[in-house]
């Protein structure tokens, strides 16, 4: 395979004319959708017409001409479609660490009706670490045990009568290797335990069925794959057969059955709508819903499989290429995602004991961006690339691997300030 390969599986990509939707600066290869995705083209003069119409001029009315108070649900059920939930089980709130708290606390109360010997959260010690903070939180709140298994490790051996939740990240954020929802899931019920899944790294980049596969609950991040701008809001997820029945730690007047009654005593709203706390942020609501729209575009040529497929094309060439370049630059890097594409999401990363933070400096100053992410205690540094297959081209993943090549083999990560470290890596 060559460049020219590359170029024409570009040309031959049914999925390519997606990327026009978004604004991206000349030049760049852009491998962190993963962190924040793309800006959709369509974002600003989205915000500019909520802004300067449905708030500067409709002010309050807008709540209701603009649908603004339904804009959660709206949004809401469109990213339902993306994560195999039905319409009116989904809605916008808060932020992931939030969302987290809300739903882990629910599940524990499900877990504690169930029996009082259920006093154990499991999850994975390089589980994202605010997904840690939130179980190690209310782990401490409740007097329970928070277990946290090493990788790799058979997970679903920890999983006993006296599990509470699993409580999991689909697709790691530092490695990148998925978890099969479908087997964990079944293996948590067989324990009698309730599932928490976070989607922070696999809502809209590869296909998800929270209910084929078994989940409980579930959490995502709108400005990963989801492309909703920095900060954009989170979402929450609650199978039906819990929703009605379980409590939300958060309880506020928006996720109220009749919020303005303005009666003094708490009743939830019937279903997912009591997952809502206070008053939605409706100007980062409307840009999440351009990037909602920006993946939901790929609905008419086969949706999530499709991108899906293209994903896996793309970081299987990535990595195929890193790793050909590997007798010119030493013995440096190593492949730190799995191989097996059924195993891996859609980013990929390689490991370097020493040099990882101004390698990818040098790649950064040539137009290349990814990011760095420190390794865990005992373990490398780490070089993460996301593939958002809605605008990444197979050109992009060649030439990014050139470029580290390039990075390497001249020494460039030398240069002085590439190992100044920044606030945000
Ligand atoms: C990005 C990410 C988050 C982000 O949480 P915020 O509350 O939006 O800061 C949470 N969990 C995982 C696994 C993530 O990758």
């Amino acid at each position: 395979m060559n460049r020219d390969d590359a170029l024409a599986l570009d040309a031959a990509d049914p999925l390519a004319p997606l990327r026009a939707q978004f604004t991206l600066p000349p030049g760049l290869i852009y491998l962190d959708g993963n962190s924040l995705g793309l800006c959709p083209a369509a974002a600003p003069a989205r915000l500019r017409q909520v802004v300067e119409q449905e708030w500067a001029q409709g002010l309050i009315a807008s709540w209701n001409q603009a649908g603004w108070i339904s804009l959660p649900q709206r949004v809401g059920d469109k990213i339902a479609r993306l994560v195999g939930a039905g319409a009116g089980e989904l809605v916008v709130a808060d932020s992931t660490s939030v969302n987290l708290f809300k739903v882990l606390s629910a599940a524990l109360d499900l877990a504690a009706a169930a029996g009082p010997q259920r006093r154990v959260i499991v999850s994975e010690r390089d589980n994202f670490p605010t997904d840690l903070y939130i179980a190690q939180a209310l782990a401490a709140a409740r007097g329970l045990e928070l277990r946290l298994l090493e990788q790799p490790g058979p997970l679903a051996a920890a999983l006993d009568a006296r599990t509470a939740v699993l409580m999991l990240t689909q697709v790691n954020y530092r490695n990148g290797r998925l978890h099969d929802m479908a087997a964990l899931s079944a293996a948590a019920h067989a324990a009698g335990a309730l599932t928490v899944w976070d989607l922070a790294h696999s809502a809209g980049a590869l296909p998800v069925d929270l209910h084929r596969d078994g989940a409980d609950f579930a959490v995502g991040c709108g400005y990963k794959y989801l492309n909703g701008g920095p900060g954009a809001p989170a979402f929450v997820w609650v199978h039906p057969r819990h929703a009605a029945q379980v409590r939300q730690p958060l309880a506020g007047w928006l996720g109220h059955a009749a919020p303005f009654d303005f009666a003094p005593d708490y009743v939830p709203a019937p279903g997912i709508a009591r997952f809502v706390s206070g008053t939605p942020p409706i100007l980062s609501l409307a840009a999440l819903e351009c990037g909602v729209d920006s993946v939901l575009a790929a609905e008419p040529l086969g949706g999530l499989a499709a991108l899906r497929a293209k994903s896996l094309a793309l970081t299987r060439l990535f990595a195929q290429r890193v790793e050909a370049l590997a007798p010119a630059t030493g013995p440096a890097l190593t492949l730190a995602s799995p191989r097996a594409d059924a195993e891996r999401g859609s980013q990929v990363c390689f490991s370097h004991p020493e040099i990882g933070y101004p390698v990818m400096q040098a790649l950064i100053a040539r137009g290349v961006v990814g990011d760095f992410r420190a390794g865990a205690a005992g373990e490398a540094d780490i070089l993460r690339f996301g593939f958002t297959p809605l605008y990444t081209r197979f050109v992009d993943a060649w030439d990014a691997a050139a470029h580290l090549g390039q990075v390497l083999a001249l020494e460039e990560w030398r240069r002085p300030g590439f190992d100044q470290r920044r606030a945000v890596t």
